[in-house]
């Protein structure tokens, strides 16, 4: 590029460039991730997260509705803030034009940390208490209710001060689940929002809004991963005629936005982004043709799908060893970074990717092995039976596509340190440069999160 040629706007709808990323840069990552010691026989696991990669999904999510969308129609892609609940990630979003949903005090207060203003923040979450709303009211962030008890707080809190905070209200259109019972939303007996199928709660929520002027929005987040996509697509297209049943009963434009949740699906069997936002944003488009008309303006909430495929985590292997005929490597990375497999292995299958002791990719013939990781119970492996070139200590093995919910969400089992994450992009020469987003836990401050400092309050009661 010329220096005459300015730069593009990073997140230009045009499909911008983004060289580098993805599987060759992540190769390079991890030998530079052992060279540079952030993996290390003293912190034998790390989170690695593709800056790269983060910016590009984030302005492939914003093209693909730029695309679909009226020109002039508001868009807010609310990152869920439960995926990644990382500052600096959060920042890095910002920075791309996304906002925040959050689901709970904790999650509004690393928003707030990063940054986020209140007009691109959104809270969602199944008990939000009295303090929370007031706290939600008072900066202004939108709220959306869950039930018929939140929205009658509301209605004492909105009566007692005013409030720019957008309002609305919580749906599950009951079309049934995923592949996932745990992750599936909108099935009969969900626990999030008013159930529209129930004997009389559609009418109940047409009348809710209508005594309700304030109330301006609808919101659906029909489930996370394992969701068929014209499943999604149906949740969309029942918030969309509930909002066009309101606004004619209403005789004016009272539901202006509709908030049509997160839970695109993310491929862990391989390098490839399946599902594309463009492939969903198309199937909207074709679903529920009046969404992107203009008339309503849109807030998105995807979590998984931004993040997963840009995060690693690379664990030394602490020994080789065979139980029964079976190989086993004995790893630092279990069910403390990855704790969704380890407990519902079929569910939440993972890629195991070997490097060998300086981080270059391992070859060698495929043996059957178990990936086991350090906490102490029998069950906790990341992968059973899996061909791999043999693991041999000091190897490593890297856990693909685990950007969201994994090492962001780490579990305290077996007062494991909580593993440092690391960020990085390619410099002007290819290779990594670091940026650290998390550091890991040291003993010192694991003993005082564990009652450290009062050794002695049970012994003197
Ligand atoms: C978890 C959640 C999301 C994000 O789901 P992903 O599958 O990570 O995209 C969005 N909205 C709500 C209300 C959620 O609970």
């Amino acid at each position: 590029m010329s220096p005459a040629t300015p730069p593009p706007p990073p997140s230009s709808a045009a499909a911008a460039p983004f060289p580098g990323d993805g599987p060759a840069l992540r190769d390079r990552a991890v030998a530079a991730a052992v060279a540079d010691g952030l993996v290390s026989a003293a912190d034998p696991v790390a989170g690695l997260l593709d800056v790269t990669g983060i910016r590009r999904s984030a302005a492939e999510l914003r093209a693909a509705f730029a695309e679909f969308a009226a020109p002039g129609t508001p868009v807010l892609h609310a990152f869920a803030v439960k995926a990644a609940s990382l500052v600096p990630v959060l920042r890095l979003l910002a920075a791309e034009g996304l906002g925040c949903e959050v689901a709970s005090p904790g999650e509004l207060a690393l928003a707030r940390a990063a940054g986020v203003p209140p007009a691109r923040t959104v809270l969602d979450s199944p008990a939000k208490t009295p303090a929370e709303l007031r706290e939600a009211l008072a900066l202004g962030i939108a709220v959306n209710a869950d039930n018929p008890g939140e929205l009658a707080r509301l209605d004492g809190l909105a009566a007692s001060a005013p409030t720019a905070s957008p309002l609305g209200l919580r749906v599950n259109p009951q079309l049934g689940g995923g592949s996932i019972g745990a992750m599936s939303t909108a099935t009969g007996t969900s626990k999030f929002g008013v159930a529209l199928r129930d004997e009389g709660a559609r009418d109940w929520v047409v009348r809710a809004f209508l005594d309700r002027p304030w109330l301006t929005r609808l919101h659906a987040h029909v489930g996370s991963q394992g969701m068929p996509l014209d499943l999604m697509a149906g949740g969309v297209r029942t918030l969309y005629e509930l909002a066009e049943e309101i606004n004619e009963k209403a005789g004016r434009t009272q539901v202006t936005t509709l908030d049509i949740g997160g839970g695109l699906p993310v491929n862990f069997a391989s390098d490839e982004t399946a599902p594309t936002y463009r492939a969903y944003a198309r199937l909207l488009h074709a679903a529920v043709p009046g969404l992107f008309g203009g008339r309503y303006g849109l807030v998105t909430e995807f979590g998984r799908s931004l993040l997963a495929k840009h995060g690693t985590v690379l664990a030394r292997v602490e020994y080789a060893k065979s139980a029964g005929g079976r190989r086993i490597a004995v790893t630092h990375a279990g069910a403390q970074v990855a704790t969704r497999t380890v407990f519902a292995p079929d569910s939440w299958p993972l890629r195991v990717a070997a490097y060998d002791a300086q981080g270059r990719p391992k070859t060698g013939a495929p043996v059957a092995q178990d990936v086991a990781g350090p906490c102490c119970f029998a069950g906790d492996l990341v992968a059973v039976d899996r061909p791999l070139p043999p693991l041999e200590p000091g190897d490593h093995v890297a856990l693909l596509d685990t950007g969201a919910y994994y090492f962001s969400t780490h579990f305290a089992y077996n007062s494991l340190l909580r593993p440092g994450v690391h960020g990085y992009a390619a410099g002007p020469d290819g290779a990594p440069r670091w940026a650290t987003v998390r550091a890991p836990q040291r003993m010192a401050e694991l003993v005082a999160e564990s009652g450290g400092a009062h050794a002695d309050a049970l012994t003197q009661l």
